[in-house]
């Protein structure tokens, strides 16, 4: 006799923001990962016989339909995570740049390369993309609309299907983007969240797909590599940071603060590329910490569907606890507690976080090193820029760094040193929104990179072809014909002279 597999419960969605659940929504076992996998590869085959153009059309409509329901998608965002609506609009923008660009670009990066021949004259070579065919895609909760579609978009474009596994606290962005993107005229298998446990679906859906994605933390990260390993598919890990920024003599102070501001307290800290340590030149240490003190302390927290509140709440109590469980760790170690504390700010709920900036932490503390990923920063002085490089690169992530200093080329110089996959001059996140650069971590922030040319051709493997002219002597014949020891110093002087001739090496 059949056995069905057991119902799961119902998921509720809340606002960590205000407590309140806005979705009840039903959720999927591991058994549902293989018929969603059937039917995705059917519709593939589909869908990559069809032009560039008609699945650009699709991907272009979504574009508009985003852009044109942007009150339907800032208020879902907003209502699974808390943030503020500024920061849910950063979502949008993002995603709508992120299609701009592949829709602009995408097909020239998977057009055909043709390559030196192996022979000149006598063969060709040339080198195409294909698509893998399924990708899945596994992703956090910190930015549910943009890491829910964006990094869909160019794998679709290249002619993909996607299974993709939201994050459990914040489903409904990605259940939006799905819609939109069946509005928009996609076939709805070639698009399909799995709502669901990741330890439960993770597996299931590595061991279904061509490919995969991760964005999140870098220790699930490890558990998707390993995976992926065993099936040997290729996969990016996007992961997690502890971002520097250096702030030297020369740099605009005003400036830099606000770079403090958008990058270590923009959607309430809980950026992958976020700044957490800033090491700060004792030239300007007094006038930087002045500046941060008064802007950090005076950010608007709360909660409110217009733009009047400047930061949210974190994405759920559990994480703010944590959050603060590196705010009490450092005070209790003898930091100094520049701004904030670790404590709720007054009359808000326990998801928010005050804004806090600790200054005299050491390496004991756990907010040292670790990624805290919430409104909070640590401020150390150092003397030379050279310091401040050393200390920088001490540290096992290398996702993002950021450089104020006078003069760009200095500047540039120093953010060259970095050891981080992406660097910021005079800005702290501009990198996510530069599309034609790749953005990535190295050390434990990651393996591969999204955007710019890698960000649609990882969802491709790449095929070599190769012609040679059979008919007057192809290479075949080449080698047939050097069957004497004349012959074959006749082949190596021609070999010796070839490195020589322009145009042919
Ligand atoms: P997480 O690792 O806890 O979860 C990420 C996703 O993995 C979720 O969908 C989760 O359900 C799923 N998951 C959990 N266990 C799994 C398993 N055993 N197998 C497969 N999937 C599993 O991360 P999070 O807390 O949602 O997100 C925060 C982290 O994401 C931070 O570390 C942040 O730095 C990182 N992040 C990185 C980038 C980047 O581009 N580098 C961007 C955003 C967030």
């Amino acid at each position: 006799m059949a056995t069905s597999a057991p119902t799961l419960p119902l998921l509720d969605v809340d606002n960590p923001a205000t407590g309140e659940t806005v979705a009840t929504i039903e959720q999927v076992g591991a058994d549902a990962v293989a018929p969603a996998a059937e039917r995705a590869r059917a519709a593939q085959v589909r869908w990559a016989a069809r032009p560039w153009r008609e699945r650009a059309a699709v991907v272009r409509r979504f574009h508009d339909l985003a852009l044109d329901r942007s009150d339907l998608v800032l208020d879902t965002i907003q209502s699974e995570s808390g943030k503020s609506r500024r920061d849910a609009l950063a979502e949008l923008i993002t995603v709508a740049g992120t299609a701009r660009y592949y829709l602009a670009h995408g097909r020239h990066h998977l057009s055909d390369r043709r390559a030196r021949p192996g022979v000149p004259l006598l063969t060709r070579a040339r080198s195409a993309w294909q698509p893998h065919g399924l990708v899945g895609l596994i992703t956090p909760w910190n930015f549910p609309f943009l890491l829910g579609v964006a990094d869909a978009l160019p794998a679709l474009l290249a002619g993909n299907a996607v299974l993709t596994k939201p994050s459990e606290l914040t489903p409904l962005s990605t259940l939006l983007a799905r819609d939109l993107l069946v509005e928009a005229g996609l076939d709805p298998d070639l698009f399909q969240p799995l709502v669901g446990a990741g330890p439960e679906l993770g597996g299931p859906l590595v061991a279904a797909v061509d490919y995969v994605g991760f964005t999140g933390s870098t220790a699930t990260g490890r558990i998707v590599a390993r995976a992926a390993a065993d099936r040997l598919i290729p996969c990016s890990l996007e992961l997690g940071g502890k971002n520097p920024m250096l702030v030297m003599p020369g740099a605009r102070i005003e400036d830099a603060v606000h770079g403090l501001v958008a990058g270590g307290f923009a959607n309430s800290g809980q950026t992958c590329i976020s700044v957490e340590r800033i090491y700060v030149h004792d030239d300007v240490w007094d006038e930087f910490v002045a500046g941060a003190r008064a802007r950090v302390g005076a950010l608007r927290v709360g909660w409110s569907e217009g733009f009047d509140v400047e930061m949210g709440s974190l994405v759920s109590v559990d994480h703010a606890d944590k959050v603060r469980a590196h705010i009490a760790d450092a005070r209790e170690r003898g930091a100094e507690i520049l701004v904030g504390g670790d404590e709720p700010p007054p009359g808000l709920g326990r998801a928010f976080v005050t804004p806090t900036i600790v200054t005299g932490t050491d390496e004991t503390m756990a907010i040292h090193s670790e990624e805290t990923f919430g409104p909070v920063v640590r401020l150390e002085r150092v003397a030379s820029a050279e310091e401040a490089i050393a200390k920088a690169n001490d540290s096992d992530l290398g996702l993002n760094g950021s450089v104020w200093a006078g003069g760009r080329r200095g500047a540039r110089g120093l953010a060259r040193r970095l050891a981080v996959g992406t660097a910021n001059v005079n800005s702290t996140l501009l990198i996510y929104n530069s599309y034609d650069v790749p953005m990535g971590g190295i050390r434990r922030s990651g393996i591969g990179r999204r955007h710019a040319a890698a960000g649609i051709q990882r969802y491709c493997r790449q095929q070599s072809i190769v012609e040679s002219f059979s008919r007057g002597g192809g290479y075949e014949i080449i080698l047939r014909l050097v069957d004497t020891p004349k012959r074959t110093a006749a082949l190596l002087r021609v070999v010796r002279l070839w490195r020589r001739v322009p145009g042919m090496r």
